[in-house]
């Protein structure tokens, strides 16, 4: 099943549940939730990228910019700087 993030809608009509957010877990037929189901303040669906996935080139240019040297492997035995 999808996973769905809310928060409330305003932190001061909140409680410890949905203030920071939570994350549910929702059929596609389901409809999204309006209210927290805790205190029953109003949410808002929150959309998060995926922290976990990056691109070849994002980790080189992270590695690059933490100062690390990256070898790329180019004959049998031989490596090269990439930078
Ligand atoms: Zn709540």
């Amino acid at each position: 099943m999808p996973l769905y993030s809310y928060e409330a809608e305003d932190a001061k009509k909140s409680c410890e549940y949905c203030r920071n957010g939570f994350t549910i877990a929702q059929s596609l037929k389901d409809e999204k939730l309006a209210h927290c189901p805790q205190c029953g303040a109003p949410v808002a669906k929150v959309i998060k990228a995926p922290a976990l996935r990056h691109s070849q080139t994002d980790l080189h240019y992270r590695a690059k910019r933490a100062g690390f040297t990256a070898l790329k492997r180019v004959d049998k035995g031989t490596y090269e700087k990439m930078y």
